[in-house]
């Protein structure tokens, strides 16, 4: 049963949470897109799209980029046939509104989203996590600086998001603290149960 299931789930939580490593390997166990619009992003920026051009000021200041741009970048990558079995979103939703935009998208598809997990992470250890990471990222946005911005809009913007999904009762918390791979069974079992 679990290898035919395609589980369209999102990792939430803040920056440093450890989302992104998660996301790698759930993507890899279970076949299914690893969709991180943080890292689409960088791309255009890296590639000189039009798109790059209109988010790099964002990007850089650790700013969230307007919602109409990422809705349709999501709604776009989403329609790709890769993501028929199933897909992993990292780094979005951010907004109250890219949650509901993502519900109508997928409710439309008849899609509906099957798990929302949040890594939960204390600021102390988010800071040191994300200083780290930029010794040996290159990413513009893990400075100090740039680090507390993220974690304030964070905080303001994003962290309403998980409201929305518990008031449904779809809100998956679990300890980010723990190991990599510990994280990652407790996950697996979700996906499995
Ligand atoms: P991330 O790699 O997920 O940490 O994202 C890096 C940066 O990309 C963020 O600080 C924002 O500037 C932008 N970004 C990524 N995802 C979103 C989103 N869903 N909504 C708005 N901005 C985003």
């Amino acid at each position: 049963m679990s290898h035919t299931f395609s589980p369209r789930l999102i990792i939430l939580g803040a920056p440093g949470a450890g989302k992104g490593t998660q996301a790698e390997l759930i993507s890899k166990d279970k076949k299914i897109p690893h969709i991180s619009t943080g890292e689409m992003m960088r791309g255009a920026v890296a590639a000189s799209t039009d798109l790059g051009a209109k988010v790099k000021s964002y990007l850089d200041a650790g700013k969230l980029v307007p919602d109409e741009l990422v809705i349709d970048l999501i709604k776009d990558r989403l329609s790709q046939p890769d993501c028929t079995n199933g897909f992993l979103l990292d780094g979005f939703p951010r907004t109250v509104a890219q949650a509901e935009a993502l519900d109508i998208l997928l409710n439309g598809m008849n899609k509906p989203l099957t798990h929302i997990i949040e890594l939960e992470v204390p600021d102390e250890v988010l800071i040191d996590r994300l200083l780290d990471r930029g010794k040996s990222s290159g990413r513009t946005d893990d400075t100090r600086e740039v680090i507390e911005e993220r974690l304030k809009i964070y905080y303001h913007q994003t962290a309403p998001v998980s409201n929305y999904y518990s008031k449904s009762n779809r809100l998956i918390e679990l300890r980010g603290t723990k190991v990599v791979s510990a994280i990652f069974a407790d996950i697996s079992n979700l996906l499995s149960s």
